[in-house]
C-alpha cells in the first residue's frame, strides 16, 4: 500500500548493495521529481547497473529504502514494476520472434489485457521500427535491436523509464538517432539513463549524478557542475600581431598560467591563443592588464566553460 501522497517519483534513502562482502553501491541517497531527466554518469564498475537493478526491483538492496511513486520496491514490487520501463544492459530479446510478435508478447507479460495491438503499433512508430515490424529480431542490426529494447520498455506506458547504457556498442549514426529518440521520450517520462559517455548525459539529461566507487560524488546540472568544480580556467584571447614581443613567453612567465597555445585566427591582424590558468580569481582582469601594459591591442577575451569530460576527470582522478 502506498502511504499518503508521494512527493518524489523516486526516493532512494541510504541504499547499499553488497555482492558478498563487496559493496557495489554504498549508502547512496537521492530523490527524483516527476518528469526529471537524470543521467547516472560513471566509469565502468562505478555501480550504475547495480543502482538501476535495485530501482527496478530486479535485485533487492542489502540495506536502505527505495520507493517509486510512493511504493516501496521490496514491499510493493508488483506495483513498482507496473510503473517502470527498463532497458537492461543486455536486453533479453528473443531472436526467433518478429519485432511485432515480441512486443505483443512483452505487452502481455507487463500485464496489459486490452489495446495491445494498437499500443504495439504506436510504439513501433515512436521507435521508428515500421519497416522492421515483421523482421525476426535475430536479423536486426544492433541499433535496431536496441530500438526494439526501448520499444519493449515503453509498451505498458510506464511513468518511469530506466535505461542502462542505451547506446553502447551501436554504430555512430544509430547512436545519434537513438539519443534523439530517448530525448523525445524524456518529455513524457521520468527518465534515468546511465552512461560512461559524457556527451550522452549532457545532451539528454538536465541533471547529472556522478557515481564513482559506489558513491554519488556530484549531483547537479551539467552547467552548474562545470562552474562549481572548476579549479582551472581556460580563456581565449585575440591580440594584435606583433613581431616585437614573444606573447607565448610573456604569458608563460606569469605564475598563474599553466599552459598557453596558439589558435588559428581568421583575422590576419590578430593572433589568438588558448590560455589555461591555475586560479579562478580575477584571471580575466590579470590577463587584460598584462596585455594593455605590454601595448598589445585586445580584440577578444573570453572564458571557456569546462567540458563534462574535464569535470569528470577532475572528479574521478581525485
Ligand atoms: P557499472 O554499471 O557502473 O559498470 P556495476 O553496477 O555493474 O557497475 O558494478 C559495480 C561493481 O560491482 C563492480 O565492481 C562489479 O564488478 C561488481 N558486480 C556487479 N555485479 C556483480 C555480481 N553479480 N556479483 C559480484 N560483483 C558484481
Amino acid at each position: 500500500m502506498r502511504t499518503g501522497w508521494y512527493v518524489f517519483m523516486i526516493k532512494v534513502s541510504h541504499m547499499s548493495k553488497y555482492y558478498g562482502e563487496y559493496p557495489a553501491v554504498l549508502d547512496i541517497s537521492f530523490t527524483v521529481k516527476e518528469g526529471e531527466t537524470v543521467g547516472l554518469l560513471g566509469p565502468n564498475g562505478a555501480g550504475k547497473s547495480t543502482t538501476m537493478k535495485v530501482l527496478t526491483g530486479f535485485t533487492p538492496p542489502t540495506s536502505g529504502e527505495v520507493s517509486i511513486g510512493g511504493f516501496d520496491i521490496t514491499k510493493n514490487s508488483f506495483d513498482v514494476r507496473k510503473m517502470i520501463g527498463y532497458l537492461p544492459e543486455s536486453v533479453p530479446l528473443y531472436s526467433d520472434m518478429s519485432v511485432i510478435e515480441y512486443l505483443q508478447f512483452m505487452a502481455k507479460i507487463r500485464g496489459m489485457k486490452e489495446g495491445i495491438v494498437k499500443r504495439v503499433n504506436e510504439v513501433i512508430e515512436i521507435t521508428g521500427l515500421e519497416e522492421y515490424r515483421k523482421v525476426l529480431i535475430g536479423k536486426l542490426s544492433k541499433g535496431y535491436r536496441q530500438r526494439t529494447g526501448i520499444a519493449q520498455s515503453i509498451v505498458h506506458k510506464p511513468k518511469v523509464l530506466i535505461l542502462d547504457e542505451p547506446t553502447i556498442g551501436i554504430d555512430p549514426v544509430q547512436v545519434v538517432e537513438t539519443r534523439s529518440l530517448i530525448q523525445s521520450l524524456g518529455g513524457e517520462h521520468t527518465l534515468i539513463l546511465s552512461s560512461h559517455i559524457l556527451p550522452e548525459v549532457s545532451t539528454i539529461c538536465k541533471r547529472v549524478l556522478v557515481i564513482h566507487d559506489g558513491k554519488i560524488v556530484a549531483d547537479d546540472s551539467p552547467e552548474i557542475l562545470s562552474k562549481r568544480l572548476r579549479s582551472t580556467q581556460v580563456c581565449e584571447i585575440s591580440v594584435t600581431k606583433t613581431a616585437k614581443l614573444d606573447v607565448i613567453k610573456l604569458f608563460r612567465d606569469q605564475s598563474y598560467v599553466v599552459d598557453i597555445r596558439t589558435k588559428a585566427d581568421s583575422n590576419p591582424s590578430y593572433n589568438s591563443f588558448i590560455i589555461e590558468t591555475s586560479s579562478t580569481d580575477s584571471v580575466e582582469e590579470k590577463i587584460s592588464k598584462l596585455i594593455i601594459e605590454n601595448g598589445l591591442g585586445l580584440s577578444k577575451l573570453v572564458s571557456l566553460p569546462l567540458s563534462l569530460e574535464e569535470i569528470f576527470l577532475q572528479l574521478t582522478t581525485d
